[in-house]
């Protein structure tokens, strides 16, 4: 497969052996998991964006594995690599073998470890003053974390989140979420979370927010804390947020919100954990979503790109106590460390920060100049772009008419199609995928 001239082909989707598949990991699978309409062949060729199904069709893949797929597929910037340590297996490592391998210590190692991508996550976190990292597997147990360090730290007993904001599906993490119902409903929850609204309109001021947060020349958040409020500051564990929502919708907030939610939290000494899991790791053109805002995150919370769960934050708001965190499969196994370490030292190397910018751009540019009908909105920073619809019976048709030409795209929010392509996307990837967009919204409608 040619990268520079592979063109999506679709005979039927899903064609009979995917259908297959399907049906034989869903006869033993949780019924409520998500349901993938296809099925990559890992043996089948695919590079960067493009992979070919168990069928036989070829595919220009805009999901991104929702955001853990950073630099697509088979890239050889880590592939190469990995093929060089000449691992006999993916081994896995627990308890006492956290400290190996260290490349950055023992010169003899070839492999990098979870110390290294601990030193790689801390150093692209540094604006922040971060040096202290504690690895898991997934997102949700980021969060979780990222939650018990900060109850330790303050002795709170609040928590304050957002409208719209998914953090997981843990326990801890689902009494924070406030989009689908569906993810909580009836699930025994923390107790004292309050949320506030979350900004919509991302270049709104004080005195045009419509959003609910800013009113009668103050906000939402300002009353909650009030000495009048309903929320003692001083008892607050943590504001937790998604600087751009995920599930939500893919909404990016104003500079004037996230303003006051830095001047807040700072007045109050409450930290501010935000939530990178799909933001995070380069894929808005900087190394965090937070990094665009005017906020100085205390606590990060990362996974997927990451290829495990990391909560990143400093050493003094880490417990110190032993045992206070831990687990067994905490830093993943080998090849999860050295593919988390490799994929920061491509997009470093390779200016995939830059390129995930103007990559970006030039989307939002074909998009606008195509004018598409029924398209209300297409939005992004670097390569995490949405496109909103008049509403959800157009947003779902025009999935399925992208899927049916071989481009494979996801939902998120209600009316919003989702797109994040790797971040070594090229223009050609970029023109063809606008192009497969316009034909699906045409024929759509
Ligand atoms: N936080 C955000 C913003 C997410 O988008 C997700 C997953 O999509 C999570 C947390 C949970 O991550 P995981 O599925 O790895 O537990």
């Amino acid at each position: 497969m040619q990268r520079d001239s592979v063109e999506p082909q679709v005979d039927a989707i899903p064609g009979p052996r995917g259908r297959e598949v399907v049906e034989y990991h869903h006869e033993t699978a949780a019924p409520s998991t998500y349901v993938y309409e296809f099925v990559w062949d890992h043996s089948a060729p695919a590079i960067g964006p493009f992979c070919t199904d168990v069928d036989g069709n070829v595919l220009l893949d805009f999901t991104g594995h929702v955001g853990a797929m950073p630099l697509g597929y088979n890239n050889p910037k880590i592939l190469e690599p990995l093929d060089e340590f000449d691992l006999v297996d993916p081994m896995k490592i627990a308890g006492q073998d956290f400290y190996l391998p260290a490349t950055e210590v023992l010169e003899d190692m070839d492999v990098p470890g979870p110390a290294d991508l601990m030193d790689r996550l801390t150093g692209i976190s540094s604006q922040y003053g971060m040096d202290t990292v504690f690895l898991s597997n997934t997102g949700a147990e980021a969060m979780e974390n990222a939650l018990k360090i900060s109850f330790d730290y303050t002795h709170g007993k609040y928590t304050i989140t957002c409208e719209g904001a998914f953090h997981g599906r843990t326990l801890g993490t689902l009494s924070l979420n406030r989009s689908k119902e569906v993810y909580r409903r009836q699930f025994p929850e923390i107790p004292s979370v309050h949320d506030i609204p979350f900004c919509t309109d991302r270049s709104c001021s004080p005195e045009t927010c419509d959003c609910g947060f800013f009113f009668d020349d103050t906000s939402s958040l300002r009353k909650m804390l009030a000495k009048t409020g309903y929320v003692n500051g001083d008892e607050v564990a943590a504001l937790v947020i998604e600087p751009i929502q995920g599930e939500g919708g893919y909404r990016f907030p104003s500079d004037a919100f996230m303003q006051e939610i830095a001047a807040l939290t700072t007045d109050h000494e409450i930290p501010l954990v935000v939530d990178e899991v799909q933001s995070g790791m380069g894929r808005t053109g900087e190394w965090w979503a937070s990094d665009h805002y005017p906020i100085k995150p205390d606590v990060i919370a990362s996974a997927k790109s990451a290829r495990v769960g990391a909560t990143i934050s400093t050493e003094e708001i880490f417990p110190s106590e032993e045992s206070r965190l831990s687990s067994t499969w905490g830093a993943g196994d080998i090849m999860s460390a050295a593919k988390g370490v490799l994929t920061i030292d491509a997009i470093e190397e390779h200016d995939l920060l830059d390129n995930a910018t103007e990559r970006g751009e030039l989307m939002k540019e074909l998009v606008n100049d195509e004018d598409l009908p029924g398209v209300t909105d297409f939005r992004g920073k670097g390569l995490l772009l949405a496109v909103e619809f008049e509403d959800k019976k157009l947003r779902d048709q025009v999935q399925e008419e992208a899927f049916n030409r071989g481009f494979l795209i996801m939902g998120c929010g209600t009316k919003t199609i989702r797109l994040l392509p790797p971040m070594d996307v090229t223009e050609r990837e970029i023109q063809l995928a606008v192009e497969l967009l316009a034909e699906s919204v045409e024929a759509a409608q």
